[in-house]
């Protein structure tokens, strides 16, 4: 093992290093090719070293890097107007993280509700499997009781109804609520996709209740559901959306965003970063968007992503025919899950993948992901699922 003992073992990390990227694909020290279906967890929307990525940070790295928020910040303008243009939002706070992003969209709509003179509207409804991230606050958001053990006492002010059911919300909605916190595809949930008008449900039980509807991109934003954003889908429009993940195509940058009655609560003071938003994380955010925005991308991400779903049901039916090791097809867009059968180990599963030059990631309800980068071309989706179907072989060999 050459993994180093001074490094905090907050992670069970795989013994492999990796030296440089290209697109789609990873190189490690040990000469090895690896076609990268994780991309970072869902952060390399445009692979490794795109071209047009490259160039942003490196002409930014030679005039400015870091001036903090004290001043006007001008490739923040930039970043927040096209997000703005192509949202239902109107106000942007840029972060550095997915956590502050979730987080920061819990401020702003507890201090909405406050400004509004509701002082006792501070709960916010999350879900069963939902994942926000790792800040102490999102921790209670999280429905994951074991990453909370041993931190202390938990902040008040989240509850959990069950995904997807109506009912159960309705019985925990209430003048008290400040908002639903929700991601409208559950990433380390399992790949889970809302249930079909689930959200718009959502939408309408809280506009009726007076609380505010926060939309969790961090990981399906930013065109991995095959639209710019993943509510776009759903006939909605959240107050506040949360972001981070792909908005800097590998630089760490996130973004809470929202409409402007509920942002406007947010004054000078109440909230901050130092490094949120600095010019080089809002080059690699412009670029990202131009890509997306660019040309026919996401016409052309909506068809891949038809191809990739279809490979998906040749795979699950060639495993019918000799016996099986997937349960079903879970996910939408690229971020695709296959549920295992409950004999079959998901950890195995991924080992076996990543021997033979996949890399997928892990997910609750013993489901392997796959995070495809958005620009991954039809001949990598081929590749990805020969390997896959090789690995399903092997393991009904075993
Ligand atoms: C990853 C993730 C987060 C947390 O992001 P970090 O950058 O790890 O803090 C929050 N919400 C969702 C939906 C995520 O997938």
């Amino acid at each position: 093992m050459t993994i180093s003992s001074s490094i905090m073992t907050t992670y069970g990390r795989i013994d492999i290093a990796f030296t440089h990227g290209k697109g789609s694909y990873l190189f490690s020290e040990d000469k090895k090719k690896y076609l990268d279906y994780a991309s970072g967890i869902a952060v390399n929307a445009f692979g490794h070293c795109h071209p047009k990525l490259v160039e942003a940070l490196k002409d930014q790295a030679s005039k400015l890097w870091h001036t903090s928020n004290l001043y006007r910040i001008p490739e923040q303008e930039i970043v927040a107007e096209k997000l703005v243009e192509h949202s239902c939002t109107d106000r942007v706070f840029f972060c550095n993280s997915g956590a502050e992003a979730t987080e920061g969209a819990v401020k702003v709509a507890r201090r909405y509700a406050w400004a509004n003179g509701e002082k006792d509207r501070t709960e916010i409804i999350c879900a069963t499997g939902a994942f926000h991230g790792r800040t102490l606050a999102m921790l209670a958001a999280n429905d994951r009781p074991l990453f909370r053990e041993g931190f202390g006492p938990s902040p008040k002010g989240f509850t959990h109804v069950e995904w997807g059911d109506i009912e159960s919300l309705n019985n925990k909605i209430g003048d008290h609520v400040a908002a639903i916190l929700v991601e409208p595809v559950q990433g380390e949930g399992g790949a889970r996709k809302a249930p079909k008008g689930y959200l718009k449900l959502l939408q309408d039980i809280a506009s009726k209740n007076g609380s505010l509807l926060i939309s969790d991109e961090v990981q399906i934003g930013m065109g991995r559901s095959g639209s710019l954003f993943a509510y776009q889908q759903e006939n909605i429009e959240p107050d506040i959306i949360a972001l981070a993940k792909g908005l800097g195509g590998g630089f760490p940058v996130g973004a809470v965003m929202a409409k402007a009655k509920v942002g406007d609560a947010m004054i000078p003071g109440t909230h901050g970063s130092t490094f949120g938003g600095n010019p080089l994380a809002m080059r690699s955010a412009n670029t990202v968007l131009d890509l997306l925005l660019g040309d026919d991308f996401l016409k052309n991400l909506k068809e891949n992503i038809v191809y990739f779903d279809n490979k998906m049901d040749v795979l699950m039916s060639d495993d019918k025919k000799r016996s099986s090791v997937i349960l079903c097809k879970k996910g939408s867009g690229m971020l695709r899950g296959f549920q295992l059968k409950e004999n079959v180990s998901a950890g195995d599963f991924g080992n076996i993948s990543r021997e033979k030059g996949l890399l997928l990631v892990g997910a609750a309800e013993n489901t392997i992901r796959l995070l495809p980068p958005l620009n991954t071309s039809k001949k990598e989706i081929d590749e990805a699922f020969e390997i896959l179907s090789e690995v399903v072989k092997e393991i009904k060999k075993n």
